[in-house]
């Protein structure tokens, strides 16, 4: 079939199998360029690994460093007559390209919350690859069901204490509006928790561990965004920033367990990106935008692919000066926080109106890199093309 984008809101609800292998090839080769990272890692496991920073992770690993991996997501499979996920798609296209470069690398497509994948991975770790020298956490998920409890809790993206008031873009209308987001409840916070703070990451390690599955020297990490004022009342002081700092206390026990065999656990803060999961944050279409503008005018501009290849390569397998914070983080968002940025940024999301929306912001770039996602207008891809919906894994 000639597959167009379906959007609703902010999410697509088709992807493009052509587009997104050739969104994944590009992200390959950009790692290609960068050379083989000295001392990388050979064996890892990457949960949430089939879009965004998980999938730029899992690229990094399999052909930055050579490493074997198995990758855990939570997809939709294609049917003769309705596209898969673009996560389908990427994961299905970065298989096939590490396979032919004869590295091992599976993938699980099921709840990484549940016992069942947890148990089906490490019997696939046992019999395929052996202990890990890496395993990045990278799931964003609107809810999780507590395998010990069987209780499914939803996370929210609301400020603390009052409500709040900002501006935003709306991407069906492309006009500039203001929107009212009410508190959190106190057990809406501690939801949010649950689903995207450290608990389920704690229970990965322990069951890797158990298994006998984590190499010596085995490191462990799990992407936090942390921001500055402008996106603190919605983030870094809201519900989800209150998950991220469950993500430092998890961090800390973690790294306290791996001491034992020589390895270690660290937070990474990453900048704010275009991804499923950001799309789905109030203030972010307008924050990237605004952002991306001010980025690409310094040269300073970087994607998924750029920010966790720098990861790997500079941070954690460095063994050079590393750039953490007080709180022993990994920062990879310097560059968004300098005063300079976040100073412009204010001053233009003062400024913007619907009018002036493409002249104040990258919003085009926004929607560019939104489709993308999906597999849509990714260079040298046909789109009039007739294509096959079914892709194996
Ligand atoms: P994303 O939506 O692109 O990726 C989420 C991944 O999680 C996908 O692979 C998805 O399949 C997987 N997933 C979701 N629920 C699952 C489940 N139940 N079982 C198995 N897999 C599941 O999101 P992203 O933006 O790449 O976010 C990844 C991490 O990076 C998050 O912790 C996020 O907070 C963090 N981060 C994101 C940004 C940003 O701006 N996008 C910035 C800093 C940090």
């Amino acid at each position: 079939m000639v597959i167009k984008p379906k959007v609703r809101g902010f999410i697509c609800t088709n992807a493009h199998p052509v587009g997104c292998a050739a969104h994944v090839q590009a992200q390959i080769d950009y790692v290609k360029t960068k050379g083989q990272i000295d001392g990388g890692p050979k064996n890892v496991l990457v949960i949430g690994s089939s879009t965004g920073y998980g999938l730029a992770s899992r690229i990094t690993a399999a052909f930055g460093c050579g490493a074997n991996t198995l990758g855990i997501f939570f997809e939709k499979p294609p049917t003769d007559r309705r596209t898969g996920s673009a996560g389908y798609y990427n994961s299905a296209a970065l298989q096939a390209a590490a396979r032919s470069a004869g590295l091992y690398a599976e993938g699980i497509n099921g709840d990484a919350f549940s016992d069942e994948v947890k148990e089906q991975a490490i019997k696939m770790l046992k019999e395929n690859m052996g202990p890990l020298d890496l395993v990045v956490y990278s799931l964003a998920s609107p809810r999780r069901t507590d395998p010990r409890s069987g209780v499914t809790y939803e996370s929210s993206l609301k400020p603390i204490g009052d409500a709040y008031t900002m501006k935003g873009v709306n991407t069906d209308t492309l006009k500039i509006d203001e929107v009212t987001v009410e508190p959190a409840t106190e057990e809406e916070i501690a939801n949010t928790i649950k689903v995207m703070g450290g608990e389920d990451w704690e229970w990965w390690i322990d069951a890797l561990a158990d298994a006998g599955l984590l190499a010596q020297g085995c490191k462990t990490t799990a992407y936090t965004y942390i921001g500055e004022e402008m996106t603190w009342p919605l983030y870094g002081h809201a519900s989800i920033g209150m998950a991220k700092k469950d993500l430092d206390r998890a961090s800390a026990a973690i790294d306290e367990k791996l001491q034992a065999i020589g390895g270690e656990s660290k937070v990474s803060v990453l900048k704010a990106l275009v991804t499923q999961a950001s799309s789905a944050i109030p203030i972010m279409p307008l924050y990237i935008s605004i952002l991306y503008k001010i980025m690409k005018e310094e040269g300073t501009h970087e994607g998924c692919i750029e920010q966790i290849q720098g990861l790997f390569a500079r941070q954690l397998f460095t063994t050079g000066d590393r750039d953490l914070d007080d709180a022993g983080r990994l920062r990879m968002d310097g560059l968004e926080l300098k005063a300079s940025v976040q100073a412009r940024v204010k001053a233009l999301w003062g400024d913007v109106t619907t009018e002036t929306l493409g002249d104040l912001t990258d919003f085009a770039g926004y929607r560019q890199e939104f489709l993308k996602l999906f597999g849509f207008g990714v260079e040298g891809v046909d789109y009039d093309a007739d294509v096959g919906t079914l892709v194996e894994l």
